[in-house]
C-alpha cells in the first residue's frame, strides 16, 4: 500500500534526520526547564515505531528526533507484542500518528540466535514469531540469509501488527494512518525502507 501524503511527510523528516546522525551532523537539542515543562504538559507524537530493544538501535537518535516527536515500542527482534499492540492503539487513538514504522536491523541478536540453532533462551511465543521469519527468509534461498530473515521479520511484523490491531487496522482503511516497514542498517547508520507487503486495504 502506498503512503498518505501526510505520512510520507513524516517519513521524509525521520529519513532527513537519520541523514544528519550518520553524517554525524545531528541537531544539538537542549531543553530548559521551562521547555521540559511545556513538553511534560502535552505530547504530540508524529510517528510510532515497533523497534528492536538492542542497545545500539535508538529511534530518537537514530532519526535525530527531539523528545515527544516518537511513540514507541521496543523489544527483542521488534516483534508484533502485546505491549506493541498496545502502543500501537494509543498512538492511532489518542494521538492519531499518520505513521507507523516498524524497524528491524542488521546484525539483530534475536534472528542470529535462530539462524545459528540456538533453541534455548527465553522468548516464548515471541521467539516463534521471529523463528517463522527464518523460515519465510530461507524459502526464498537469498544471497544474505542473515538480511533476508531481518528484512523478511519485519514484513511479518507489519502484517500481524495489522491483522491484531483494530486500531490499526480500523485507521489503515480510513487512510488517516500508513505503515512502513524499514531495516537500521548497523555498520553505516542508513534506513532503509522496504517494499509494503500490505495492500490498500491493509491485507496480506
Ligand atoms: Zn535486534
Amino acid at each position: 500500500m502506498t503512503l498518505t501524503a501526510q505520512a510520507q511527510e513524516v517519513l521524509d523528516d525521520l529519513l532527513e534526520g537519520n541523514r544528519r546522525f550518520r553524517e554525524g551532523q545531528p541537531q544539538t537539542y537542549s531543553y530548559s526547564p521551562q521547555d521540559l515543562l511545556a513538553i511534560s504538559r502535552n505530547q504530540a507524537p508524529r510517528a510510532a515505531i515497533i523497534a528492536c530493544a538492542d542497545s545500539r538501535v535508538s529511534p530518537e537518535l537514530i532519526f535525530d528526533q527531539p523528545l515527544g516527536s516518537i511513540f514507541a515500542s521496543r523489544v527483542p527482534g521488534n516483534v508484533a507484542s502485546d505491549s506493541a499492540k498496545w502502543m500501537l492503539d494509543i498512538a492511532v487513538n489518542e494521538f492519531h500518528v499518520p505513521l507507523v514504522m516498524v524497524m528491524g536491523h542488521t546484525g539483530c541478536l534475536a534472528i542470529g540466535q535462530l539462524l545459528d540453532g540456538d533453541k534455548g533462551g527465553a522468548g516464548g511465543l515471541h521467539r516463534f514469531s521471529v523463528l517463522s521469519a527464518v523460515y519465510r527468509a530461507k524459502a526464498r534461498r537469498p544471497d544474505d540469509l542473515y538480511l533476508e530473515a531481518v528484512e523478511q521479520n519485519v514484513q511479518q511484523t507489519v502484517e500481524h501488527l495489522a491483522r491484531d490491531s483494530y486500531a490499526l487496522r480500523g485507521s489503515l482503511l480510513e487512510g488517516t494512518t500508513s505503515i512502513v516497514g524499514a531495516v537500521y542498517e548497523m555498520e553505516t547508520g542508513l534506513v532503509y525502507t522496504l517494499e509494503p507487503s500490505l495492500d490498500v486495504y491493509g491485507r496480506f
